[in-house]
């Protein structure tokens, strides 16, 4: 392990720096508990890649998920929360107080608050690894600009192939959307949205079996579920929005988890171990929304200050 310094003992430190990493850093900064945040590769999270929030109270005519990201970062900072562009790499919860090692760090601390968040699901099908970023992609926010005037396909049924399809449509000439079932998961707003765009049609009760191209996606197989009926689809993109893993791997043999591997807390964000708490998506498998982790980041910062004063 490269483990060059270590530092001081922490009050807290905040691993993720998504809505619900960002939530708790404000409340432990305003604390005075100088908390610190080991950002990962993505500030803002998810968030920060969607293209437009409308359901983030305060914001009536939306905000654009970087923006918002930003404005919650500056708040954090603006109280005192250190940001550190670092990753995790892995931890010990079992003396207290806990490791966290990164690249070049270790870093010791009292309390810890765990907001790692989720990642997309991948499809698993041959194509898939081979055209990522080359036509494969799960995130339309981040690459819907490389298929200006080109036809795009995305798989899901749910709020983020509706979302993100429809945001596909700024950019591309068609997009098809492709569900396993014939009813969709995503919520009635999105729903009509997608109904009424002209640019977006829908194939139902059908998977993809296989990626094929050369340089890039050039076409799809498409099988209906119903019929066993295959069919081709030329496409230059392919987007993925089939839902997400929770980033707990770190955690695992050291933290109670459900069997999709979401860290298991009460409804004070406390994990099976004192002092340590988790927050937003690595802990939700239900709500996943920016307002719920956000709450969630906020309630664990207060509950590992209860904990850091009871210490005391
Ligand atoms: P999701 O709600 O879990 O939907 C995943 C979709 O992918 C489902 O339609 C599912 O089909 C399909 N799927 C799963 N595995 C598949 C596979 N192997 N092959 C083909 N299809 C597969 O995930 P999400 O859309 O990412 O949303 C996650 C959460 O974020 C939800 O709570 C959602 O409400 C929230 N969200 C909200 C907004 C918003 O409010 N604007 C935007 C984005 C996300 P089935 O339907 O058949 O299961």
């Amino acid at each position: 392990m490269n483990q060059e310094n270590t530092t001081d003992v922490q009050e807290v430190i905040i691993l993720g720096a998504g809505p619900a990493g960002l939530a708790a850093a404000l409340y432990a900064a305003r604390a005075d508990l100088n908390p610190m945040v080991l950002t990962g590769t993505q500030i803002g999270g998810q968030a920060a890649l969607t293209h437009q929030i409308e359901n983030y109270p305060g914001f009536p005519d939306g905000v654009g998920g970087v923006e918002l990201s930003d404005l919650f970062q500056e708040n954090a900072e603006r109280f005192g929360a250190k940001l550190e562009f670092d990753n995790a790499t892995s931890i010990d919860l079992r003396s207290h107080p806990f490791t966290v090692n990164t690249y070049g760090n270790t870093y010791k601390t009292k309390s810890l608050i765990i907001t790692t968040g989720a990642s997309p699901n991948e499809l698993g099908i041959p194509g898939e690894k081979e055209f990522r970023g080359k036509g494969v992609s799960y995130c339309g926010t981040c690459d819907g600009w490389f298929f200006k005037d080109k036809k795009v396909v995305v798989v899901g049924g749910g709020d983020s192939a509706l979302e993100e399809g429809i945001f596909l449509t700024r950019y591309a000439t068609s997009v098809t959307i492709i569900h396993r079932r014939d009813e969709l998961r995503g919520g009635a707003i999105l729903q009509e949205r997608a109904f009424n765009n002209p640019k977006i049609s829908f194939v139902w009760n059908s998977v993809v079996n296989e990626i094929k191209g050369s340089e890039g996606v050039e076409r799809i197989i498409v099988e209906n579920v119903k019929t066993g009926e295959k069919s081709e689809i030329e496409t230059d993109g392919f987007f993925v929005f089939i839902g997400h893993t929770p980033n707990s791997d770190m955690f695992k043999g050291q933290l109670e988890m459900d069997d999709k591997g979401y860290v298991i807390v009460d409804n004070r964000m406390h994990t099976s171990i004192e002092g340590v708490f988790a927050a937003g998506e690595i802990a939700d498998p239900h709500f996943r929304q920016v307002i719920t982790s956000a709450g969630m980041g906020a309630a664990a910062a207060i509950e590992a200050t209860h904990f850091l004063e009871n210490q005391e």
